[in-house]
């Protein structure tokens, strides 16, 4: 009876969850609200728990159907744990992932459900592989897995081996150790793809690939994209490669999103210090526009226990005491594209001083 009762207090909260978002072609595909991670750190004699790493600590943001987003950061800015916590990978403390206007869980869409419609690639091609299982093997486990006949389930894996450039009579018996990183992340791509995947998350997929390699796996993610009506996540911290594949693009920082918005928008108008800093780190291929000094002193803060008010405002140029003070919110500043920015010195009442100039600049405010 206890269970019973919980279960409905778990659909009406979910349900409740779902009611907070907008319905229908307003939603996104994947709709995430104030989704938090603490990791706890252990010590002493006990090993009790005695401080907390704030990994992701509200970090709000949709995918719409079809499109790239492309999450970018420093590392530890809790890119790849939001990425994991949207596979389920891990759980989060607190907030809501829907997906496609239901959330995991009773009420909701099982976990397994979720994992057919969400799949994900990881950066480390040889670990996220069986080298016990050949390649056929391999893709095909997962459909087997969620019911489809062994048959079935080879015919597939043979059919996406040939969409991700391999020969499936040179692959189907070969094992991962036999393959170079570029054919083993093609077989990953494959493998995410066995379910039919909706959405696919690509964590540093293409990072720890040759040039002319990553070039390549870029193309064919483009490709399968169009084939497959897939909406990607793109995680990486390349900000060229972020940029040639991403719609959207969202800006992290110690745990918090700072800047989302389309991707020219960003590139070329960034209104975030830190996106600015960033996109000013990029390295150029003019010999005359390439940066004298690093745009960012200093190492990011400690997680555990980061800055007050806004976390950047220890490596902010233009910090003043509203911003060490008050957290600032993420606010819409450009209704038209859609360009949400967290930052005192953009938004209106904020109370920081140069809140009236209209394009900042990396050079500070007069
Ligand atoms: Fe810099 Fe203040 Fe904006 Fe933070 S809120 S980025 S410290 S100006």
């Amino acid at each position: 009876m206890a269970e019973h009762r919980a279960t409905e207090a778990t659909s009406a909260n979910i349900k409740a969850v779902e009611s907070k978002f907008p319905s229908d072609k307003q939603r996104g595909l994947v709709s995430v609200n104030d989704l938090k991670k603490y990791f706890p750190v252990r010590g002493g004699l006990l090993n009790r728990t005695v401080a907390h790493v704030q990994a992701v600590d509200g970090v709000s943001f949709d995918v719409k159907s079809g499109e790239t987003l492309g999450i970018v950061g420093e590392s530890g800015c809790g890119k790849s744990t939001t990425a994991r916590l949207l596979m389920r990978l891990i759980s989060p403390d607190s907030g809501d992932i829907i997906i496609d206007g239901k959330g995991v869980g009773p009420g909701g869409i099982s976990l397994r459900d979720m994992r057919r419609q969400m799949q994900m690639v990881f950066q480390d091609s040889f670990a996220s592989l069986n080298p016990r299982l050949t390649i056929e093997d391999t893709i095909a486990f997962g459909p087997m897995v969620h019911g489809i006949s062994q048959d079935e389930a080879r015919t597939r894996a043979r059919d996406l081996l040939a969409k991700v450039g391999l020969d499936p009579n040179l692959f189907i018996r070969r094992y991962p150790h036999e393959l170079s990183g570029g054919q083993r992340q093609r077989i990953n791509i494959a493998r995410a793809l066995a379910l039919e995947p909706r959405i696919v998350i690509l964590d540093e997929a293409v990072s720890a690939l040759d040039k002319s390699v990553e070039a390549q796996v870029l193309n064919l993610l483009m490709d399968l994209k169009q084939d497959f009506g897939l909406t990607y996540i793109f995680i990486s911290h390349d900000l060229h490669v972020v940029h040639y594949m991403s719609d959207r693009v969202l800006v992290m920082y110690l745990g918090k999103v700072v800047e989302i918005g389309p991707v020219e928008q960003i590139y070329e108008s960034p209104r975030h210090p830190y996106t600015q800093a960033l996109l000013s780190a990029m390295p150029s291929m003019d010999p005359d526009n390439r940066a004298e000094k690093p745009p960012l002193s200093g190492d990011p803060p400690n997680p555990i226990n980061p800055p007050s008010g806004c976390r950047f405002h220890t490596r902010c140029p233009f910090a003043e005491d509203v911003c060490r003070s008050q957290v600032p919110t993420l606010e819409v500043i450009d209704a038209k594209s859609g360009q949400l920015v967290a930052c005192h010195m953009v938004q209106h009442g904020s109370g920081h001083s140069a809140v009236s100039v209209q394009e900042p600049s990396m050079s500070a405010p007069q």
